[in-house]
């Protein structure tokens, strides 16, 4: 049974007995994300004002399932406060935000949120610094939200193959017995990335990620992001056009919010020569 007709049959159920319905469907904490019908993440009309002023003017955006989007738009924009609504450190005033089609966001904690699945990169790093790479790896995988694994047990063989995986997957291999505060900065944001996938997230937002990235380093991010498409859902804000570029491979939607709203969506090529964007962000 859909978690729809689930929550169709409780409403049903509770207005034979006369309890008051719930408006919305089902969102218990720990339920996992329905994603049948193809949307990751569904954000309706959703306003964030502060002392007035509207950080978020009736957003709306909706990412598919496996889908890379790229969000761009100047300083002040909202991006950050859109993550910041999607993963409930900021409540909206009003609107609508689900993960999958059954997870009701706006009802969940922070922590209840990461649990269902909504990773998030914050632009600085927050690796242990004084741990290794390893380590700082294994102890995210022990908080994997699926797994209650003791401090002090064994890795399982699965845990352990997942943690070559990842050093494999954000080329730390060689540097897995260094200590987390010798890497580069790039490197550190890469072991960070790590530890969210550890998690098992299934949609991840990335804020500024390649910030402070040497060419090179952007490079292998946009990498990284490329192969992990497809598996997770992935919202990246960014600034660099020429990673964008490289992220969208010409093909893919960019999204412009510009005030709390999105001013344009569109190819990056499209959103390029729009007036409106050109006049408010990329001809500065
Ligand atoms: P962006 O990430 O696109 O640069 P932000 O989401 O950080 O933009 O900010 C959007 C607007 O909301 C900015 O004008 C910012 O000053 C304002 N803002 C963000 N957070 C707060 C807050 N906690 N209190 C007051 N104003 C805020
Ligand atoms: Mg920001």
């Amino acid at each position: 049974m859909t978690p729809e007709l689930m929550a169709a049959g409780a409403q049903a159920l509770a207005a034979h007995r006369g309890e008051t319905a719930m408006p919305r469907p089902a969102v218990m904490a720990g339920a996992e994300p329905y994603f049948g019908q193809g949307v990751a993440l569904y954000v309706d009309q959703i306003t964030v004002s502060f002392d007035g002023f509207k950080a978020l003017n009736a957003l709306s955006l909706t990412i598919n399932v496996g889908e890379l989007r790229c969000i761009i738009g100047p300083n002040g924009a909202g991006k950050t406060t859109m993550m910041d609504c999607i993963t409930g450190k900021t409540r909206p005033d009003a609107g609508t935000v689900f993960f999958g089609s059954n997870i009701d966001l706006l009802r969940l904690s922070e922590p209840q949120i990461a649990q269902a699945g909504v990773g998030r990169k914050f632009q600085k790093p927050t690796v242990y610094e004084q741990l290794t790479v390893f380590e700082n790896l294994e102890l995210s995988l022990r908080a994997d939200r699926g797994v209650k694994a003791s401090l002090f047990s064994r890795l399982s063989g699965v845990q352990q193959d997942r943690l070559g995986e990842l050093l494999a997957l954000i080329q730390l291999e060689t540097d897995a017995q260094r200590q987390a505060g010798l890497l580069s900065h790039g490197q550190k944001q890469w072991l960070e990335i790590g530890m969210l996938l550890a998690q098992d997230p299934k949609l991840l937002l990335l804020d500024e990620p390649v910030a402070g990235m040497t060419d090179e380093e952007t490079e292998r991010t946009a990498e990284l992001f490329l192969t992990l498409e497809g598996q997770h859902s992935l919202v990246v804000v960014e600034h660099d056009m020429k990673f964008v570029d490289q992220l969208t491979q010409g093909r893919k939607k960019v999204t412009v919010l510009h005030e709390g709203s999105v001013l344009a969506e569109g190819l990056l090529s499209e959103v390029q020569a729009n007036e409106k964007v050109v006049e408010v962000y990329l001809g500065r």
